[in-house]
């Protein structure tokens, strides 16, 4: 395959000004990774700063409660800043202080991957701007405030729905005006190296869950499931269980308020291959290929396109991809903390939706593994009332 493509899907469609950065972060990637040095620090720092290993927890009230087949969950909320995006936020933040970065410029969605970005730039004594679209700014306001504390500045971006595909026009933009940037991309979507680095920088959890699986049960799941949004948790899941053929691939979009209704944020399952942001990928988009209006009741969900490493797993059947509703993650949202005891996220609350309506018909001996990707404290002001409490 050629280098930042999978198959058709990807590549670097950008102005030309920003040809040479993204080449000059390219290599600057490949030099980092290659070194043991990098390598030992970004471990270091998982173990030590995020709390790496996460658990793999059984959830055998949830099963017993189903019937069929076993539940598990890969425990992402339990990083440090509660979601997987510290993954990823660490490994760039270590590459720009590398290649002598002083300043990150992050997007935001629900706030997490902003949150995680201000975390590492504290860290790392470097400035931090974050773009968020101003009706996110609203709906995940306990975010907006962990930023700020953490010494972050957070720009509303009013244009267009105001979500995270704005955010990231303004990041871009930002990134394209001031060379002397990190532009610390949070999902696996954007112009190479970024699907690439985020892939590389979330693998973790999949090579993790992989290998505690395996000393758990003795053998690997059957399912391996997590929501996508750009697809950043989804594939550092997956990328352990690709060349694993017995498991299956199950990546879970947003359905919003139903697929037939048009809100909604499921690129894979109703989108179509145009170009988004500097890549080529599954996009929602119109006639002309402009990116269409999302909607997702999960703020780390809204995006109109995807991955691109997804695009091609969709196209050569290695994964599938499924929607479920805002009702069904906002019933399994509930199913979880009264049966469990843990809060998940929205955004992670789909992946367990569409769990929840596979266990029935699975047998006992079958398992089905869920990238729990965060916490869902940031979304009970949001929920509370859907729960009519
Ligand atoms: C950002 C986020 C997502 C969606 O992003 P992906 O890149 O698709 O993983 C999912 N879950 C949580 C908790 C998030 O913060």
């Amino acid at each position: 395959m050629r280098r930042g493509f999978f198959g058709e899907y990807g590549g670097a469609f950008v102005p030309e000004a920003l040809l040479p950065r993204l080449e000059e972060l390219d290599r600057a990637f490949v030099e980092a990774t290659a070194d043991g040095e990098f390598e030992r620090e970004y471990v270091r720092l998982l173990k030590e700063y995020v709390g790496r290993p996460s658990a793999l927890t059984e959830c055998a009230n949830v099963s017993r409660h189903c019937g069929g087949g076993r539940l598990f969950l890969k425990r992402e909320d339990l990083n440090h800043t509660g979601a997987h995006k510290i993954n990823n936020a660490l490994g760039q933040a270590l590459l720009a202080r590398r290649m002598g970065k002083k300043e990150l410029i992050a997007e935001t969605g629900a706030g997490m991957h902003g949150t995680a970005t201000a975390t590492v730039a504290a860290l790392f004594g470097m400035k931090c701007t974050v773009y968020m679209g101003a009706v996110d700014v609203k709906r995940q306001a306990p975010n907006v405030a962990r930023m700020k504390a953490l010494g972050a500045e957070v720009v509303e971006v009013h244009d267009g729905l105001a979500t995270l595909k704005e955010a990231v026009d303004a990041a871009l933009t930002a990134y394209v005006e001031q060379p002397e940037t990190f532009y610390l991309l949070g999902s696996a979507v954007g112009p190479h190296p970024f699907p690439t680095m985020v892939r590389r920088f979330q693998s973790v959890i999949g090579r993790e869950a992989r290998e505690q699986f395996l000393a758990r049960e003795g053998r690997l799941p059957d399912y391996a499931l997590a929501c996508v949004g750009g697809g950043s948790n989804a594939i550092g899941l997956f990328s352990a269980f690709v060349d694993d053929a017995s498991v299956k691939l199950v990546g879970v979009e947003p359905a919003g308020r139903g697929l037939h209704t048009g809100d909604h944020a499921a690129t894979l399952v109703a989108g179509r291959p145009s170009l988004i942001h500097g890549f080529r990928s599954y996009v929602l988009a119109d006639g002309a290929g402009e990116p269409l209006p999302v909607y997702s009741i999960s703020a780390g969900l809204d995006y109109p396109g995807v991955g691109p490493e997804h695009a091609f797993l969709k196209d050569s059947g290695r994964a599938s991809y499924v929607a479920v509703t805002d009702d069904e993650a906002v019933e399994a949202f509930r199913t979880l903390c009264r049966l469990e005891g843990i809060i998940p996220a929205l955004e992670s609350a789909h992946a367990l939706a569409q769990a929840l309506k596979m266990l029935p018909g699975l047998r006992e001996d079958e398992t089905l593994l869920v990238n729990l990707s965060g916490r869902g404290d940031k979304d009970l002001d949001q929920v509370l009332p859907l729960l009519g409490l």
